[in-house]
C-alpha cells in the first residue's frame, strides 16, 4: 500500500507522540491513525498540523496537542456503541477522533464561528454522527442525555454537577480541572448515587467560559 505524506506523518505522529507515551488503547490510535488533522486546522498551519503541540484556530483558541486527545480519549473508556457529548467544539477534531470510535457524538461549542467551521469541516470529510451545538456546554446539553460519555476540552475552576447529573450510570466524564494557568486531567465515573473522582495527569487549557465555568473577562480577538 502507498501512503501519502499525511498518512505518514500522521503514522509517525500516534507511534512517536502517542503510543511511545503509554496510550495503547487499540480503538483511540486506529481513530488517530485515520483522521486528517491538517484539515482541521488553519491553512497557514498546515505544515505544523502533526507536530507535538496544540495550534491556534482563531478567535483566541486552540486545537488541542495529539497527544492530549489520546489521553483523554483513553481516558473516556469507549468500546464503540456510546453515546458522547464533547463540551468545546474548537476545530471539530477531537469530534472527529470520537465520531470513529462510538455511535453518536453531540459536541457543544460557545463561539457561533468556530461551531460552523468545524460543522462544515466534519460535514466535508463524511461524519455524519457528530452533531454541533452552539452554546454553553459549561451546562451540558440536558436534550440529548443522558450520555456514557462527557469530555470537557477547556479547563474548568471544578467539577460542574450538571455535567455528572447528565451522565448515564457508569458513565465516565473527563475534564480539565484547576486553575486558568494549569488544571488536572480529572475522571469521574458515576456510580449510583456515588461518583469515583481519579486526577489523572496535569494539563494546559484554554479556560472553559460560561456558568458553570469562568466568568468571561476578555473579548476575543480572530
Ligand atoms: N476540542 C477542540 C478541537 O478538537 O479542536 C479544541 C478545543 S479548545 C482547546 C477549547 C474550546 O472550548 C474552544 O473552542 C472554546 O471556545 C470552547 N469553550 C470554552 N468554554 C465553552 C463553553 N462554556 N461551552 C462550549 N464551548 C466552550
Amino acid at each position: 500500500m502507498i501512503l501519502s505524506n499525511w498518512e505518514k506523518k500522521r503514522n509517525q505522529m500516534v507511534d512517536l507522540q502517542i503510543q511511545a507515551r503509554g496510550v495503547d488503547d487499540p480503538l483511540v490510535l486506529a481513530a488517530m491513525r485515520k483522521v486528517p488533522r491538517h484539515l482541521f486546522v488553519p491553512p497557514d498551519y498546515e505544515d505544523s498540523a502533526y507536530a507535538d503541540r496544540p495550534l491556534p484556530i482563531g478567535y483566541g483558541q486552540t486545537i488541542s496537542q495529539p497527544y492530549m486527545v489520546a489521553v483523554m480519549t483513553q481516558a473516556l473508556k469507549l468500546q464503540g456503541d456510546e453515546r458522547v457529548l464533547e463540551v468545546g467544539t474548537g476545530s471539530g477534531y477531537q469530534a472527529a477522533v470520537l465520531a470513529e470510535i462510538v455511535d453518536h457524538v453531540v459536541s457543544i461549542e460557545r463561539i457561533p464561528e468556530l461551531a460552523e467551521r468545524a460543522l462544515k469541516t466534519l460535514r466535508s470529510l463524511g461524519y455524519m454522527n457528530v452533531e454541533v451545538v452552539i452554546g454553553d456546554g459549561s451546562k451540558g446539553y440536558p436534550a440529548r442525555a443522558p450520555y456514557d460519555g462527557i469530555i470537557v476540552t477547556a479547563g474548568a475552576p471544578e467539577i460542574p454537577q450538571v455535567l455528572v447529573d447528565q451522565l448515564a450510570d457508569g458513565g465516565r466524564l473527563v475534564i480539565p480541572v484547576g486553575d486558568s494557568f494549569q488544571q488536572t486531567l480529572t475522571r469521574v465515573t458515576k456510580k449510583g448515587e456515588k461518583v469515583d473522582i481519579e486526577r489523572l495527569e496535569g494539563c494546559i487549557f484554554v479556560p472553559l467560559v460560561g456558568q458553570y465555568g469562568w466568568k468571561e473577562n476578555r473579548p476575543e480577538s480572530i
